[in-house]
């Protein structure tokens, strides 16, 4: 049990809801404003107190930053935007009554406030809005019966003009904005999901299915490939020596000299701590032997920054595909022997299984 209230948000969900708010902050306020511009052509042909007037500049003019700075501030904003969603439904509802159903301005407004319910909050929101709509819209025809006029005359038809193109230009713009960000989201979690954090090698979970790819490929065309299995020798005798910094400062080295000394279409993996993978496609156990021992070479005489005292030794267990191999798992386990006999015969070596 965490102790936590049901009704407590995490801090990204919250996150999450603040920032639907600010996205939905700036279409709100054009919307209300060029609402207003046609809904006051609709208002001055007809008799309307001062008290409507009021209330249409409130509605412009208070309502989207009054609905921006409660909703951030709520325990859930992402509810409370859904709610001021609504509100918006409402209150279009209620113009389309004050208007008398004028033809035009109702249809955008019923348009432009489906198009932003549906936008923030699915079908369902949509359906509960449009029937909120025509409750609030019927409820004010019930109140000024006498306002009712469907005719829409030029002016009001132009008055009408400017939100009919602006604001689904800024909702297109919105919405692609939202979806650019969600891509970008989508390549950082694949990125993570497929690649170890520290060294940005592929991770071993990754790592392994592009191995049952190799394998496949190999089974099905006649193509050499190899694996190579490294280990840092005493990499625990470098972290207890000199401190985890410089065994970390170990780990990225040998990745970077696995980079420099590999081909491209080598595959890299880290199988975590200090052990590596790697698959080297159409390459036969000499030549993978060969480009290891040229990379086991560069580490020798190479010396790590922080402690130039120190070289970083691997052993290495490789083992070329094989028919006989009945699965993935075979090619790795004849790998893994190797390293094993490798770190057996006295490390810092290379062994063919
Ligand atoms: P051997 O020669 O037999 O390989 O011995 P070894 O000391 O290298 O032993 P082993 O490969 O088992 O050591 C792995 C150690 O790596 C254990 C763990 O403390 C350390 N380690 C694992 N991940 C990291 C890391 O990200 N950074 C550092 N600095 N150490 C790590
Ligand atoms: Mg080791």
């Amino acid at each position: 049990m965490s102790g936590q209230s049901p009704t407590l948000l995490t801090v990204d969900s919250r996150l999450s809801g603040i920032r639907f708010s600010r996205r939905v902050y700036i279409p709100r306020i054009t919307g209300t404003l060029l609402c207003m511009l046609f809904i006051s052509s609709v208002l001055i042909t007809q008799p309307t107190s001062a008290l409507m007037w009021v209330l249409l500049g409130i509605n412009a003019f208070v309502w989207p930053h009054l609905a921006y700075h409660l909703s951030i501030r709520s325990a859930n904003p992402m509810r409370f935007e859904r709610g001021n969603l609504l509100t918006d439904v409402v209150l279009g509802g209620i113009w389309i009554g004050l208007m008398g159903l004028n033809v035009l301005p109702s249809v955008v407004i019923v348009a432009m406030v489906g198009m932003n319910s549906i936008a923030g909050g699915g079908f369902r929101l949509f359906v509960q809005g449009m029937l909120l709509q025509l409750i609030s819209a019927a409820v004010m025809i019930g109140l000024f019966p006498h306002r009712l006029s469907l005719m829409t005359t030029p002016l009001q038809l132009y008055a009408c003009i400017p939100m009919i193109v602006v604001y689904p230009i800024a909702l297109g713009y919105v919405t692609y904005v939202t979806a650019t960000k969600l891509a970008d989201q989508k390549r950082r979690l694949m990125q993570m999901s497929t690649h170890d954090g520290m060294t940005n090698v592929y991770n071993r979970h990754h790592w392994e299915q592009l191995l049952r790819d190799e394998y496949e490929i190999c089974r099905h065309i006649d193509e050499p490939a190899t694996l190579a299995l490294i280990d840092i020798d005493h990499f625990k005798t470098i972290n207890d020596s000199f401190g985890h910094s410089v065994g970390d400062e170990a780990i990225l080295f040998l990745t970077e000299e696995l980079r420099n000394g590999l081909r491209a279409t080598d595959v890299i993996g880290r199988f975590g701590g200090d052990e590596f993978a790697v698959i080297l496609p159409d390459a036969r156990v000499t030549d993978a032997v060969e480009i290891i021992n040229r990379i086991r070479q560069r580490l020798a005489e190479k010396r790590l920054t922080q402690t130039p005292q120190l070289s970083i030794r691997i052993s290495v267990g490789v083992a070329e595909y094989r028919p006989t191999m009945n699965q993935y798992h075979d090619w790795l386990k004849a790998a893994d022997i190797a390293l094993y006999m490798a770190k057996n015969k006295g490390r810092g070596r290379t062994e063919v299984a």
